[in-house]
């Protein structure tokens, strides 16, 4: 069916005259055979272009897909715009359109004019087009409305072949017989704008103005289908509005310094202009000037191309500028990520010559700090390597440069090649214009250098090794660990003498509390001692007593028993005793009586002893004589039981003794030497004078005493258990050490039980005869 109507819209018309109907009928049965001989070829490709698209939406719809390339469509709309060069027409339904290519010539149409087109689909980007196209002309319709779009979406393939309206502000212009094109910024894109006026005057006053044009957008894509550009098409320029009015001049304006430029508001619409001398200059790409009052950067605008016969703006040739030419910069002030103060949408107009910027000298330090961004700096580096390449005719000329720790790059661009004779490693001092940037991350500064000729590369010496990084490092850790051993020693020694301060406190605490110690354990001790001597004493106290109820019990027991049966016999049988009985019986009673008396007068002696009573009272004597009388006296009241022998030397000083206190040290020794000696046992007192003392020796051959029980012998009533049925009190000798103590003597004995004893007495009774022996 679609092959019959379509063979019908494209067939001839009807024959109307008679003469004709025989042709007519033979046409007609020609026109079946084919018609039945196309009947399969038909029905094919009725299957390959089942459809016809009267909808642009549904055209849109299919997507850039090769195989709607078969489809046929056919649909209406209002023409935007008409491109007779390329016998193009844009057609647009609702609030989207198509490019339609004619087959035949477009001059007859118009944008207004509503369409009816035919034709096939064909892949194409952004969107399908429409090729070997037909259009009929249906009638006029005023243009859609004009939806505001920017450079951004168009760039991005969106609102294209569409009537829209855009907005941005002329940087330059050209005019020839096809069109008036415009060189428009949005802000910081740059796109054309092409009004379809032939060979108009260039409307200089829109220079820098803002404009607002309505048009359509058609989209370039490059090999690989990507967005590539795109230039606005503007039917005539009636529809072209001026927003705001512009400077109307290229270079005919007031100049800043640098300075002031810099500090000038971003401000889209208005380029400055500044005057400076060129430092560094990349054709097409950027320039960087210096007025004295600091750098700029000017990255510059390519102007629109020009053919021999267009008109344009009065723009200087795009030469390679050489370092202190003089020029003439207009732009819009606007920096991005240098860190140098920068004009975009520049372009320069040359005026002359200047010296040369000097340049400053900087470190390292400097550039990576970000300091001296677009000035001139010169500095001292080593050469790691260089990087040659071509492009064209430009020779790309790499420096690869290490300063102390950092590494940077310097970049030279030329049309001849410079010739650095350097060998890798050698120190180079560069100069060239500081092309700073301010990375993406905090801090970071990416820079380098672009040098002006191959003379900004020196060979220099290279610098002392102490300005060298490696040694400087070397030298700072030397210093870091001799810092750190001398903070360590000092901490060490502070902590010794801590320690010290410390110890010194710890041993005169130590001393003080061992002093109390030692205090406390003395105290102890007395303590101690007091206690033992109480309990000794208590104990002796104990002794003394239960030896004197001893003594007692038995001395006086004796004695009394005795005075009692003598006195019970006398009385009993004195008529019948006889005289010497009654004597003998009265004898017996006066011994007893004596015997005990005797103890009594020890008893006394000693309390008075004890209480000091006694003193000593030395008087001249005569010693020898003296020991023969104590002799005699106690051979008699011994009954001379056992012969007593006196030693003594001739003639002795005259003593100078107490003879009482003497006498009961005598008595008392011979008595016991008596005592406890066998009768008829010799006991002899041997008198020596020596060293101004008399030494009295009292020895017997008797029972003498048992050692164990020697050291209790000076003790008050203490008698040995060997002395059996002899009486006694255990007073006499205590009675003598304390007389020999009074006179300032000492006593000593030696013994051996059962063979006799020596009491030694020596008192110190010649005063003035110390030598006598
Ligand atoms: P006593 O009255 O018992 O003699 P002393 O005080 O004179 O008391 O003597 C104390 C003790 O010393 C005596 O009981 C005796 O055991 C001992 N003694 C003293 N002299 C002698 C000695 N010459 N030979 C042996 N023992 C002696």
């Amino acid at each position: 069916m679609k092959a019959c109507r379509t063979h019908a819209l494209g067939g001839n018309p009807v024959p109307r005259t008679p003469n004709d109907r025989r042709v007519a009928l033979r046409i007609c049965l020609l026109a079946c055979i084919i018609v039945l001989t196309q009947i399969p070829r038909s029905a094919h490709a009725a299957a390959e272009s089942p459809l016809i698209r009267t909808n642009v939406s549904q055209i849109i719809a299919l997507g850039t897909n090769a195989s709607t390339a078969s489809y046929d469509a056919r649909f209406q709309g209002v023409i935007i715009y008409v491109s007779p060069p390329t016998r193009r027409l844009y057609v647009q339904e609702g609030d989207q359109g198509l490019q339609v290519n004619l087959t035949a010539p477009v001059a007859s149409f118009r944008a207004g004019q509503v369409v009816e087109v035919e034709g096939k689909i064909a892949d194409s980007l952004p969107l399908p087009r429409i090729i070997g196209a037909r259009a009929k002309v249906l009638g006029e319709r005023p243009l859609p409305e004009a939806k505001f779009s920017s450079a951004a979406r168009f760039a991005a393939g969106q609102d294209v072949f569409r009537f829209v309206s855009v907005r941005g502000f002329v940087r330059d212009m050209t005019s020839d017989r096809n069109a008036l094109t415009l060189l428009i910024a949005e802000e910081w894109r740059t796109f054309e704008l092409a009004v379809q006026v032939s060979g108009t005057p260039l409307p200089r006053e829109w220079l820098d103005a803002e404009i607002e044009a309505q048009g359509m957008a058609y989209p370039f894509y490059n090999a690989r289908n990507q967005p590539n550009g795109f230039r606005f098409h503007v039917s005539s320029l009636e529809f072209v509005r001026v927003i705001r009015s512009g400077d109307g001049t290229l270079f005919d304006r007031p100049a800043l310094t640098i300075a002031e430029a810099s500090q000038q508001p971003w401000e889209w619409q208005r380029r400055l202009k500044i005057v400076g001398t060129v430092t560094a200059h990349q054709p097409l790409e950027f320039l960087f000037v210096d007025d004295g009052t600091g750098p700029m950067q000017a990255n510059l605008m390519p102007p629109l191309p020009r053919s021999e016969s267009s008109l344009g703006l009065e723009h200087d040739a795009q030469v390679w500028l050489q370092p202190g030419d003089r020029v003439e910069i207009i732009g819009v002030r606007r920096n991005w990520s240098s860190l140098t103060p920068t004009l975009i949408q520049a372009e320069f107009r040359r005026i002359g010559k200047a010296p040369p910027v000097a340049a400053q000298p900087a470190t390292i330090a400097d550039l990576e700090a970000g300091r001296f961004s677009g000035h001139l700096v010169s500095i001292a580096a080593r050469l790691l390597d260089q990087r040659l390449w071509i492009t064209g005719n430009v020779h790309h000329q790499l420096l690869v440069l290490q300063a102390g720790d950092h590494v940077f790059q310097a970049a030279w661009e030329s049309e001849t090649p410079a010739d650095w004779d350097l060998e890798p490693g050698s120190y180079v001092r560069v100069t060239g214009v500081n092309d700073a940037m301010q990375g993406r991350f905090k801090g970071a500064c990416i820079y380098h250098l672009l040098l002006r000729s191959p003379a900004d590369v020196v060979a220099t010496l290279e610098p002392p090794f102490w300005t060298r990084k490696e040694y400087q490092r070397i030298a700072l850790a030397v210093g870091v660990i001799t810092a750190l051993a001398g903070a360590w020693i000092l901490m060490q020694r502070w902590q010794m003498r801590r320690l010290e301060r410390r110890g010194a406190t710890r041993t005169a605490d130590l001393r003080t509390a061992n002093e109390r110690l030692q205090e406390e354990v003395a105290a102890r001790q007395r303590a101690e001692a007091e206690v033992q001597r109480a309990l000794e004493e208590e104990k002796e106290l104990s002794e003394l007593k239960t030896r004197f109820v001893s003594m007692v019990s038995h001395e006086f027991r004796t004695p009394l028993g005795i005075i009692s049966s003598s006195a019970d016999i006398l009385d009993a049988y004195l008529d019948r005793l006889s005289s010497e009985e009654r004597h003998e019986n009265l004898r017996d009673i006066g011994e007893a009586t004596r015997h005990m008396s005797r103890m009594m007068e020890e008893v006394l002696l000693l309390s008075r002893v004890e209480a000091g009573k006694m003193t000593c009272r030395p008087a001249p004597l005569d010693l020898t004589k003296f020991c023969q009388r104590v002799v005699d006296e106690v051979t008699s009241a011994t009954n001379a039981r056992c012969p007593i022998v006196l030693h003594a030397p001739l003639s002795l000083p005259t003593a100078d003794a107490d003879e009482g206190l003497l006498r009961h040290v005598l008595t008392n020794l011979l008595n016991n030497g008596v005592k406890y000696s066998a009768t008829g046992s010799p006991v002899d007192l041997t008198l020596l004078a020596r060293n101004g003392s008399a030494i009295f020796t009292i020895r017997d051959c008797g029972i003498g005493i048992p050692e164990a029980e020697a050291r209790h012998l000076f003790q008050a009533f203490y008698r040995a258990t060997n002395v059996g049925e002899r009486a006694g009190s255990g007073l006499g000798l205590t009675i003598v050490k304390r007389c020999v103590e009074l006179h300032g003597g000492k006593i000593a004995f030696e013994s051996k039980e059962g063979h006799g004893t020596a009491f030694t007495v020596e008192l110190p009774l010649f005063p003035h005869s110390q030598s006598y022996s």
